[in-house]
């Protein structure tokens, strides 16, 4: 497995400065991308950038905006032995203001990004502060989160002043920023290139096509961030195990999880800037829940091996409480008496007669947390439960229309996923394919119709002459 983020060839930039490296104070790989390259692959090359980090003591915060953690922040497993954080620190938001930005502007003949240098693009996402100044000339500011970088260190991240000009211009510039008049600066920022190879040369497992049992993940794959970088890598992981042990690889669809939507937009549409994972990315956006990762992924992870039993049991049991609170909310009613109060309250239309719970809460209007204080009888039987499995048993009832509709058009285009296409299939037999679908088909080699409906380059047109070439 490759996962060597910035580092094949990387390239630091500050100014006119430019040396090798993988990260600061880091030594960049060489020769790694060269041999790929004799093997038969294509590598590009891309750019990221990182904000200088500064002593948050030299900092004065009475001139910032505090930015407070949240009051009842999530937490990301779903065990119970994870607690949400307690203990938090204050972010800052401070801003740029015309005179940073004129002294900025003094750097740009001396910008590697201005002066043509850099030849990787960047994130279009995360743009450098010269980059915003030149883009969005008319803004007469801009925002920068003053981020501590953890419990145990005095460093402080300077989001939102990415930038790869001069460090005197850098040290000038920041200066005026208000509270950071007397700033003390640990490292510049900079800008990185490095070597990328286009992930079309990738099957869904992230194994690479060339060559069998050699498999990319993360930044290499021209991905960029944090997130981005683990999930392939857990992905190749798993897919490198699998191949070890002559099983089929785990591929997740698209509709099984944000995982399947990076991968498969990767593979069959290649990117040519570092691609970020963005929720308008995926078009089954109401299934693809953070409350109902564990009903989507958790079995998958504990059948192959992954997730431990005490996981899995807990997703049974959650399973089944959300199952006996819908249930009790389709078979039990209310009376006007008990509920018009709250309804009144809630400038929504009182009943004239029982009604069931759950289209009462089908209201836009009421939270399941207004009929558990409302009515004692609902409150006493959701007292046995858990928050997180009424929150779960909420989202399901509210939202069970367009869930259904979701899913309906998911199990549509899936029976495009089923109708398989081999690696060995001639696309030059068929004349009636567009020369561009045809390359791309050729090169991509997708594994179903589903896949190839999602090449860019393929047209509906192109897939319904697959289609009955197929023979459906
Ligand atoms: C300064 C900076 C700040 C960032 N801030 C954020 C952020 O706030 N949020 C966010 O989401 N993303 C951020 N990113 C991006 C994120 O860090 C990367 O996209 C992500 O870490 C990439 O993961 P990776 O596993 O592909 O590579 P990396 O995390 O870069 O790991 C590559 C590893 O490969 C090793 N390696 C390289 N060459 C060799 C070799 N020849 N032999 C053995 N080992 C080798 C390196 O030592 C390194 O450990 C930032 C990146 C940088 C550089």
């Amino acid at each position: 497995m490759l996962t060597s983020g910035t580092f094949l060839n990387g390239l630091i930039h500050i100014g006119e400065k430019n040396f090798g490296g993988g990260r600061a104070g880091e030594k960049a790989a060489y020769g790694i991308t060269e041999q790929l390259v004799l093997l038969g692959f294509e590598s590009g090359r891309m750019k990221t950038g990182t904000p200088p980090r500064v002593d948050g003591r030299s900092l004065d915060y009475t001139k910032m905006e505090e930015q407070k953690g949240d009051e009842t922040p999530d937490k990301f497993s779903f065990l119970t032995s994870s607690k949400p954080l307690a203990k938090q620190r204050s972010c800052f938001i401070t801003y740029t203001n015309q005179e940073v930005h004129d002294i900025l502007r003094t750097g740009f003949d001396k910008s590697p990004m201005f002066t043509g240098r850099i030849k990787g693009l960047g994130p279009r996402y995360c743009p450098s502060v010269e980059d915003k100044i030149d883009r969005f000339a008319d803004k007469d500011r801009h925002q920068i989160f003053v981020e501590p970088e953890g419990w145990d260190t005095i460093e402080i991240y300077v989001n939102g002043f990415s930038t790869s000009l001069p460090e005197d211009v850098q040290v000038k510039a920041i200066r005026k920023i208000p509270g950071f008049e007397n700033v003390k600066m640990f490292r510049p920022g900079y800008a990185i290139e490095y070597d990328y190879f286009p992930p079309t040369q990738l099957f869904s497992s992230l194994e690479t096509k060339l060559v069998k049992g050699l498999f990319f993940a993360g930044q290499i794959n021209g991905t960029t961030g944090y997130e981005e970088a683990a999930c392939q890598g857990l992905m190749a992981g798993i897919n490198a195990h699998q191949s070890v042990k002559k099983l089929d690889p785990l591929i997740l669809k698209r509709s099984d999880a944000y995982i399947g939507v990076l991968i498969d937009d990767l593979i069959n549409k290649g990117t040519e800037e570092p691609y970020r994972m963005f929720t308008s990315r995926a078009e089954y956006r109401v299934m693809l829940r953070q409350d109902n990762a564990d009903f989507r992924l958790t079995e998958l992870s504990y059948k192959l091996g992954l997730a431990k039993e005490e996981r899995y049991e807990r997703v049974k049991i959650k399973k089944q409480a959300v199952d006996d609170i819908i249930k009790y909310f389709k078979n039990h009613s209310s009376i006007p008496e008990e509920i018009n109060e709250l309804l009144l309250s809630k400038n929504t239309s009182i009943i004239e007669h029982k009604q069931k719970y759950i289209s009462i809460l089908l209201r836009p209007q009421i939270e399941i947390t207004d009929l558990q204080k409302h009515v004692p009888e609902v409150n006493e039987f959701l007292s046995k439960f858990e928050k997180e499995f009424i929150e779960e048993a909420s989202i399901q009832m509210k939202y069970e229309g367009y869930i259904q509709k979701e899913q309906l058009f998911v199990e549509k285009m899936n029976r495009l996923e089923d109708v398989v296409i081999n690696d060995y299939f001639d696309y030059d037999r068929v004349k009636s394919l567009s020369n561009e679908a045809r390359n791309k088909l050729t090169n991509i080699k997708p594994k179903s119709l589903g896949q190839a409906s999602r090449i860019s380059g393929v047209s509906p047109a192109d897939i319904s002459v697959l289609m009955i070439y197929l023979g459906r």
